[in-house]
């Protein structure tokens, strides 16, 4: 849990520099700009850092519209709900124009065919050259609007597919945006929650193992409290990293909470599934970290990580219980190490209320 000290500190470190920004480039301090700024510092949303550091380097600053335009794009609270809606009603536009040409051409294709009747029957009564030359000139104008009306449709329907591919796009990004945590750009736990429920199923059905790892950095919060948390939140993007490059296949890894990351390892066994987990454990504590800015070394950290295999009896919560439990054993044992369930450290362990 973050103390109220922590999150003074950190949160007056990330105003600090949007009011720095502010001050730099000489922009109202008005809330808007203030958190558009306020977001960049935190770090937590990749796309809207990018977006400002590609004007910036575009215009040198940011103009009233781009403002209006970043915040909008990133930061409105309605805005994964309004883009949604936005999106529903371009398709029912898209639907509705499509449509009513529809009509349009059936109505010509109608009266089309009238016309052509018309003129079977003028045939029959004339006898005249002139007579029928004017029924073959009326008939190859009338050919020729109908020409034009299904040109006219078949354009459209065209551009209607590309707009409804572009929705569909769209659509996916929105999705990916509300599963993805934007710190680490792992899966959320909302995906987690999802993927779990869904890989205990598919194992069940499939009758095959499935491995939980839970994961946790040591002593992260004294590592804050000596460097401060944003750079705190850099090592949470190189911890996350290091799990993403040591999982592969159909393996899930996701930031579970604050400091905490959680890989769900299907058709995995207990013994396989420690293998992966020590690999992240060394992954982690083999690198030298320095702080960019500065040059500044911060030493290492550590994570501490158990792993359980899913039972019969397993429901989601009681899978992550006894990861958890592994977990906490690894803590108490004297922590940068991996404890599966079926290590003797965790029948010794006590109930999680004892060492949380
Ligand atoms: P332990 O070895 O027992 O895990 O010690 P710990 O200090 O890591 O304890 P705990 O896991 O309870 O600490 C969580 C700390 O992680 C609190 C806070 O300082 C830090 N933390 C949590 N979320 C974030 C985050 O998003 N960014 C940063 N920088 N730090 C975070
Ligand atoms: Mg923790
Ligand atoms: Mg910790």
């Amino acid at each position: 849990m973050t103390g109220n000290s922590d999150d003074h500190e950190r949160t007056m470190a990330f105003a600090e520099i949007a009011l720095g920004q502010i001050r730099a480039l000489r922009q109202p301090a008005t809330p808007r700009v203030y958190e558009i700024w306020y977001s960049y510092a935190t770090g937590y949303n990749p796309s809207l850092n990018e977006t400002i550091n590609e004007t910036l380097a575009r215009n040198g600053t940011l103009s009233e519209t781009d403002v209006d335009q970043i915040y909008e794009a990133f930061l409105s609270p309605t805005r994964l709900g309004e883009r949604i809606d936005k999106v529903g009603h371009r398709v029912m536009d898209e639907i509705e124009q499509v449509m009513s040409m529809v009509d349009a051409a059936v109505g010509s294709a109608s009266s089309y065919s009238e016309s052509l009747a018309g003129v079977s029957l003028q045939l029959g009564n004339t006898g005249d050259r002139d007579g029928l030359r004017a029924i073959v000139e009326s008939l190859v104008h009338t050919a020729k609007e109908m020409e034009s009306v299904n040109n006219k449709l078949e354009a459209r329907l065209n551009a209607s597919k590309q707009e409804i591919n572009q929705l569909q796009e769209n659509l996916e990004v929105v999705r990916t945006e509300s599963l993805t945590d934007p710190l680490t750009s792992l899966a959320n736990r909302k995906f987690f929650d999802q993927a779990l429920s869904k890989a205990i199923a598919d194992a069940f059905a499939k009758q095959e193992p499935l491995s939980l790892m839970m994961t946790d950095i040591d002593h992260f919060k004294t590592f804050n409290d000596t460097f401060g948390h944003l750079t705190g939140d850099q090592v949470l993007r190189l911890v996350a990293l290091s799990v993403k490059q040591n999982v592969k296949g159909q393996d899930l890894a996701a930031r579970y909470g604050g400091e905490e990351f959680a890989v769900i390892l299907p058709n995995t066994v207990l013994r396989a599934g420690v293998t992966v987990a020590d690999h992240i454990r060394r992954a982690v504590m083999t690198k030298e970290l320095m702080k960019r800015s500065t040059g500044e070394h911060l030493g290492r950290v550590t994570i501490s990580i158990g792993v359980a295999n899913l039972r019969p009896d397993d429901s989601a919560a009681s899978l992550i219980g006894r990861a958890d439990q592994c977990l906490y054993a690894a803590k108490r044992n004297g922590r940068n190490q991996v404890i599966c369930e079926a290590d003797p450290q965790v029948s010794a362990a006590g109930t999680q209320s004892e060492v949380a």
